[in-house]
């Protein structure tokens, strides 16, 4: 994933405090949270632009403990066994949808590119040349293999690539890590052609989801997750940088049925994650956890699977999902970016 520690540190008082998209330091202290290392956290709500965000930032330390092998997998994939192949399902589905809005063609950058599946996937859909960003890790050492795929490892910054550059830009679950968004944006915003297309998924902040479980939401995912924008601020946001919103797409069965499973976990567990964890193989997180616990995790997994489905369907005609995917269009230049 994209992201690099930020120079706040723990302990700073709120007069510190600068909200991660504006940087204004007009912000409300919302819900404490702990992660699954026992950091603890406050969510805090800019009162300019809505956004939500970390509290403190973590440090180096931190960032470098939670984007550990833990999380990228240690053997060749992310997750274990089925899981790997589901969401390998997930990946090929979404490269068709993206190459068909292509138009089957094009250059396209994939930031995040995790072990650069998706970007495989979308090459045998169209003619397409294939860039990915990726952090220093096991996933970048995976998309390394694939010569096919141009791979930058570090952190995308001004001057990477030329201006008016790719054709489409794809963040799935990114833009919710990079710690200088709005920047990030404003380079997107140079590099990609006019008309060029961007697209972009995250946790939505103002599903029922994030309103329900608040702390035990599995999206907040703490200290991963440094800040979220409810869609209609998002949307007034990237109206400045130049993008017109084309599509929303707000059913995922990839992330809001086990969003919904694992936070309702969550809340009556002693340590969260359980299952997710689980999924990756975190053995060291889970080895205080019974074998009877993980059997009731995973038998509440497989058995209402179906139901939390449903209800991903139904919170998509209330636009209430846990998460959001934008196709947005490069439709003018940045405006005189005022982010409040
Ligand atoms: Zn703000």
């Amino acid at each position: 994933m994209q992201t690099r520690p930020n120079l706040r540190r723990q302990g700073m008082s709120d007069q510190s405090l600068h909200c991660l998209w504006c940087g204004s330091s007009d912000s409300e202290a919302l819900f404490p949270f702990s992660d699954i290392f026992g950091d603890s956290w406050l969510l805090h709500r800019c009162r300019q632009c809505e956004c939500r965000f970390l509290d403190p930032i973590p440090d180096a330390i931190q960032l470098s403990r939670a984007y550990g092998q833990d999380y990228y997998g240690e053997g060749e994939k992310k997750f274990e066994g089925i899981f790997e192949k589901v969401i390998s399902g997930f990946r090929k589905r979404r490269a068709a949808k993206v190459s068909r809005i292509a138009g089957r063609k094009g250059r396209i950058l994939d930031l995040g590119c995790g072990n650069g599946e998706f970007l495989l996937h979308i090459a045998q859909k169209g003619d397409f040349e294939l860039h990915g960003i990726e952090l220093d890790g096991n996933s970048a050492r995976r998309t390394a293999q694939h010569s096919e795929i141009s791979l930058q490892v570090k952190p995308l910054a001004k001057g990477d690539y030329p201006e008016n550059h790719f054709g489409v830009i794809t963040l799935f679950h990114v833009f919710e890590h990079l710690a200088n968004p709005a920047e990030t944006i404003g380079i997107i915003s140079n590099i990609l052609e006019k008309d060029g297309i961007l697209v972009m998924s995250f946790p939505n902040i103002a599903s029922l989801q994030a309103k329900w479980f608040k702390g035990n939401w599995l999206h907040l995912d703490p200290p991963r997750h440094l800040f979220f924008l409810p869609p209609k601020a998002f949307e007034k946001q990237m109206k400045q940088f130049g993008f017109e919103v084309k599509r929303r797409h707000w059913s995922s069965f990839e992330q809001n049925p086990f969003g919904f499973q694992q936070s309702l976990l969550n809340t009556i567990s002693p340590k969260r994650e359980i299952l997710f964890e689980c999924m990756k193989g975190n053995k060291d997180y889970l080895k205080d956890v019974s074998k009877f616990r993980l059997f009731i995790h995973r038998a509440f997994f497989y058995c209402s699977f179906p139901v939390f489905v449903v209800c991903d369907a139904i919170g998509s005609l209330f636009h209430s999902n846990a998460s959001v995917l934008y196709v947005l269009q490069k439709s003018g230049e940045p405006q005189n970016i005022s982010t409040s």
